[in-house]
């Protein structure tokens, strides 16, 4: 296998966790990212230090890298087919698209069969006052672009609550009131497909938020096999309609009834995916380089049931407890300032060996 060149956008956690992956399958790596240092260029072959879209950084970014690969959603669409215009770019720019947009998301999972939330665009106050009207005064009221761990959005938990000024309130930019869904519980399923169209799917993991922050993943998910098969199946339909190549991660809330509903789609690897490096042999971020370099996909089973715990901020303290539990996989990001908010690191306890 000659030494090949990764180009990943993005030098967060998620592509430190990349970089490390590809090393072990001898890839070589180089960063994109404006920040020096980054938590990705510490473990990567170098680093390119400039914004996303950065024409000058683009184009020696496609000159260094035999395919290029991202770390986040919201790199600028038009960089993305820029790069694709000279160098293989995974998952492809329409899957970066879709993404970007919480309503041509949902129209766009809508129209592959997988239902969501009931929605409307949001572009005025008098159109949140209509929409809210139709939803019976609940509805969850969310940025359309750029929202993420819950920022970005209002809750109405029914018609007393005042949608006076909620449209400033959120920027005066384009919004998506989505119903308000009466789920159970969050699940999640991570998924590969590979350049000959393979598809590898995950367990779904389930999902508790902290300050609309993921807290927790754990496997199993509580919930049955239909369950569990319906998330394969979007999973599938979703990677199939975008002629995807790359690991997706599908978000969905679970109803009473088993049934479910889509809430959002990362097309990239994912933090309810990080248990897969403990608890299975080939885990999300060995299996999206493999997709994205044409290898063959690994093997998706897990051989464990596990929880992966994220430390945020001040959890980082609790460190020296993990390492001192026996089954416990600690992993941390490099990130020296511990903010309120942020993800330092993440650890996945095997609770039981699967025999
Ligand atoms: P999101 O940023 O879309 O992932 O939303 C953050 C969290 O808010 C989700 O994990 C849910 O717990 C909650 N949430 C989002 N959308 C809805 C909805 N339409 N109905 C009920 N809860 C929601």
């Amino acid at each position: 296998m000659s030494a090949r060149t990764i180009g990943i956008i993005g030098g967060g956690q998620l592509g430190r966790m990349l970089a490390m992956a590809a090393a072990r399958l001898n890839f070589r790596t180089v960063i994109l990212e404006p920040q020096a240092g980054c938590p990705a260029a510490q473990v990567a072959n170098s680093q390119i230090t400039a914004a996303y879209a950065d024409p000058l950084a683009l184009a020696e970014l496609a000159a260094a890298c035999d395919i290029v690969t991202y770390e986040f959603e919201n790199v600028p669409v038009e960089a993305a087919e820029t790069l694709a215009r000279n160098v293989p770019v995974y998952p492809p720019p329409r899957a970066l698209e879709v993404a970007q947009d919480r309503l041509t998301e949902k129209r766009f999972l809508n129209g592959c069969g997988i239902p969501t939330a009931r929605f409307h665009a949001v572009d005025s106050q008098e159109e949140l006052e209509a929409a809210l009207a139709d939803f019976g005064g609940q509805g969850v009221l969310k940025t359309r672009r750029l929202g993420y761990d819950g920022k970005g959005q209002r809750v109405f938990r029914s018609p007393a609550d005042s949608p006076e000024g909620a449209f400033a309130a959120l920027g005066n930019v384009p919004l998506i009131l989505e119903s308000f869904v009466p789920f159970e519980r969050e699940i999640s399923i991570i998924a590969a497909r590979a350049v000959d169209g393979t598809v590898a799917a995950y367990d779904p993991a389930e999902n508790v938020h902290r300050d609309g922050i993921l807290d927790t993943s754990t496997l199993p998910a509580r919930i049955d096999s239909q369950t569990a098969a319906a998330a394969h199946e979007s999973a599938g339909k979703l990677l199939a309609a975008l002629d995807y190549v790359g690991v997706v991660g599908i978000e969905f809330f679970v109803l009473p009834d088993g049934s479910l509903v889509a809430n959002e789609i990362a097309p990239r690897v994912h933090n309810s995916g990080h248990w897969t490096e403990a608890a299975c042999v080939v885990s999300q971020f060995e299996q999206h380089i493999r997709a994205i370099t044409g290898l063959p996909l690994g093997d998706p089973a897990r051989h464990s049931d596990c929880v992966m715990t994220n430390l945020i901020g001040d959890d980082l303290n609790d460190v020296p407890m993990w390492l001192s539990r026996p089954h416990a996989l600690v992993h941390l990001y490099g990130k020296t300032e511990a903010r309120p908010g942020r993800k330092m690191g993440h650890v996945t306890e095997i609770t039981r060996a699967k025999g």
